[in-house]
This record gives C-alpha cells, structure tokens and sequence, in this order.
C-alpha cells in the first residue's frame, strides 16, 4: 500500500503535520520473520527480505528483551527503516543452551561445551542472587533499592572470581540446605563469609533423603557433572575436541538439571523491581 504522505503536493499546518508523521509511522513494517540469542537479534526485512543481523550491544545498544525498536536495514541497496520486537524474554542461561542446537547442527562441538559451561556458571549466579536478593527483597526483608544495590554491589565484589566449582558449592550451600534470610544483616554476613566456606556438597546418603524425587535426581546429577573439566580441556592448552557424543550427553543432562532446579525452586521467576543496570546484567 503507498504511503498516504507521498500522494501529498501543498505544504501541511502545524496539525496536519502530526498527523502525517503518524501517518508516515503507520507505513513503516513490522519485521514479521525475526529471532533471538543472548547476542543477536535476526530479523528478516520486510522491505528486500534481507536477513539483518543486529547485535544486541553494538547495533541496538540495549541488552533488555527488545519490546519494539525501529531499525534500518543493512543491505545497502534497501537501507529502508522497519520496526522489530516480540522478543523472547529468557533468562541468559536458557539462550546459551538454546544456542547449542544450531551449534550442534554445525558440528561446532567445542563452542557447545563453552556455553554448556558457561549456561550453568551463569544459572549459579541468577539462583545466588535469587536467594541473597531477590526473594528477600520481594519478602520484605529490606525495602529501599539503594539496599538491593549495594547487596548486589557487595555480591559481586565477592563472586566475581568464582568459577564453576565454587558457584556449585555456594548453590549446594543455599538451596540443598534451604537457607533463608530474616535480616539484611544476616544476607550480609552470609556474603562476607563465602570466601572461607568449606566444600560443603552433601554426601550422596544425605541426597538421597531430599524429600523432593525430581530435585533430589536433579542434585545428584548435579553433584557428578564434570563439565567444567570438558571445557578447560577444551580451552586450555589441549585444544581438546569433544566428540558429538559428549557433546549430546552432557547438553541433554544440563537442560535436565537446569529444568528441574529452575522450576522447583523458581529460579528464573520474573520480579517486578528494577535494579541498577550496571550491576544487575553484565559489566561493560
Ligand atoms: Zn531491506
């Protein structure tokens, strides 16, 4: 359908003018072909179908699920603007393992054992932070978000270093034995002390007993996974690559683990509250 505005020969009023901008608007598409990962958002132009790939920092400079933005096309021949949105608002674990599907498709099997690593190392974080921070703060515990970010400020100082194996612990540490915080002092105490926590995984008699079936399995499971040796096999100096078997195993016992743990104990549940960007998402 022709833009109305293009029809137009006098010059428009003050009024007019308005409403041909939102005329003008309403000529502008919707990619309706588009899809996501934790880096990218692909959408097809409506224009010339070319397929634009647009980086979530550097093209779109936001990293929030995108609700709606206006873009322009990157095939030169087109550079026509179009609207995108409908993003998919998972949580940055689940792109990661999303992601492994294509990657496995193009038999990049290394590339899946780092973001198979990487997608639990980041599931620890978010169920650490739901614990020490988000369900206090949802729970009353404390009340200001100045105090949220100064927890998450205080958090971060301390995790920053850990890696898969420490994360584990403190995940085992606060989920298998049910902590819960009555005070800000009490989250507070909890941070400073990580450091010197001692490897306290339970003992596989102790899983056993875990009342729940599916998140006891999920624990033990849990408990045996050596991914984090796959994958400094396979970026250390080894160079190791993992056979497509390996790589099928350990993606269907992750999206187990995650699944199971994610849901009893609603990790990725949505909280209404907003929290400094800077120390919420990601470093820049
Ligand atoms: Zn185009």
């Amino acid at each position: 359908m022709p833009c109305p505005k293009a029809t137009r020969c006098v010059a428009p009023t003050m009024g007019e003018t308005e409403k041909l901008e939102q005329l003008n608007d309403m000529c502008i598409p919707d990619a309706e072909e588009t899809d996501g990962n934790y880096e990218n958002f692909i959408a097809k132009c409506p224009h010339c179908e070319h397929k634009n790939i647009f980086n979530r920092v550097s093209d779109l400079e936001i990293v929030e699920p995108i609700d709606f933005k206006r873009v322009i096309c990157f095939n030169s021949n087109c550079r026509k603007p179009f609207n995108i949105g409908g993003d998919s608002i998972n949580e940055n674990y689940e792109y990661l393992i999303l992601d492994c599907y294509e990657l496995l498709e193009i038999k990049r099997y290394m590339y899946c054992i780092l973001n198979l690593c990487q997608a639990c190392e980041m599931f620890f974080r978010r169920a650490i932070e739901t614990k020490l921070l988000f369900q206090p703060y949802r729970d009353k515990v404390f009340e200001h978000t100045e105090q949220l970010n100064a927890l998450f400020k205080k958090l971060y100082d301390n995790i920053e270093k850990y890696t898969f194996d420490k994360l584990r612990q403190v995940f085992f540490n606060l989920y298998f034995y049910n902590k819960s915080f009555q005070s800000i002092k009490m989250i507070e105490d909890y941070i400073d002390t990580l450091d010197h926590q001692k490897n306290i995984i339970p003992d596989d008699s102790e899983i056993e007993k875990y009342p729940n079936i599916k998140a006891r399995n999920a624990f033990k499971e849990l408990k045996c996974l050596g991914i984090n040796k796959l994958r400094n096999n396979v970026v250390h100096k080894y160079g190791y690559r993992p056979s497509k078997q390996e790589v099928e195993e350990n993606f269907k016992k992750i999206q187990g683990i995650i699944c199971a743990l994610d849901s009893y104990f609603k990790i990725g549940e949505k909280y209404q509250f907003s929290v400094d960007k800077m120390q919420s998402n990601q470093k820049k």
